[in-house]
Formats: structure tokens, C-alpha cells, sequence
């Protein structure tokens, strides 16, 4: 479930208000969105996705609020954590690519 989104790294681009399928987010006028229907999150992930500056973290949780802050997220390096893994943004290749049997698969055509 979406827990934070980091005022201290949001550039107000508004993707994850666009991308998210529930509409989770509210814009907001000069400002950073806010995320106004937690409950409705479906986990998806795409907000943190396509959020440029990886100000967003997803919780594995799709459940529960977990609770977590902006500082200990920061301070575990899990801001945008999940879009890291996956690969995506600048010079960054998936977690899986280090896999020798991804690796293996890629080669044999799979
Ligand atoms: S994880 Fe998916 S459903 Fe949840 S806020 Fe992000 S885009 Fe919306
Ligand atoms: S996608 Fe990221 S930078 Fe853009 S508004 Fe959302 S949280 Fe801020």
C-alpha cells in the first residue's frame, strides 16, 4: 500500500496522480499531491514506477498501513526502492539481470 511520498524530493510532475488506477492522489495547486484514498490502493506499484525522482514508497503490504517515515525510508534506502529493483531509471538494470539463470534463459530464447 502507498505510504509515503517524500516532500523533500517531489518535483510536483504529477505522474503518479496520472498513472494510478484508483485514484489514490489528489492534485494539489502549487504544491506536492497528497494521497487522499489510501484505502483504495490496489499495490501496484505504478506510482513509484514513474515517479522520476523516487519520491514514493510502496509498502508490500496491500492490507495494512504499515506506518513507516519518510526518515527511516530515507535512511534505509527504500524510497523508490521497488522501481530501483525492477530497473528502471537512469543506468539502472533490473535485479534480476545479475541472475545467472535469468541470464541463462535470456540466451536460449526463453
Ligand atoms: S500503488 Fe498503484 S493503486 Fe496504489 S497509489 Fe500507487 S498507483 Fe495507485
Ligand atoms: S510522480 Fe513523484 S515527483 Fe511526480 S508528483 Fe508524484 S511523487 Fe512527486
Amino acid at each position: 500500500m502507498i505510504e509515503v511520498i517524500s516532500a523533500a524530493r517531489c518535483v510536483e510532475c504529477n505522474q503518479c496522480v496520472s498513472v494510478c488506477p484508483t485514484n489514490v492522489f489528489d492534485r494539489v495547486e502549487d504544491g506536492i499531491p497528497v494521497i487522499a484514498r489510501q484505502s483504495d490502493c490496489q499495490t501496484c506499484f505504478m506510482c513509484e514506477l514513474y515517479c522520476p525522482v523516487d519520491a514514493l514508497y510502496v509498502a508490500p503490504d496491500s492490507e495494512n498501513i504499515v506506518g513507516v517515515t519518510e526518515a527511516a525510508l530515507e535512511k534505509q534506502g527504500l524510497l523508490g526502492g521497488y522501481r530501483e529493483k525492477v530497473g528502471w531509471g537512469k543506468g539502472r538494470q533490473p535485479v534480476a539481470s545479475h541472475d545467472y539463470m535469468y541470464k541463462l534463459s535470456l540466451r536460449a530464447g526463453f
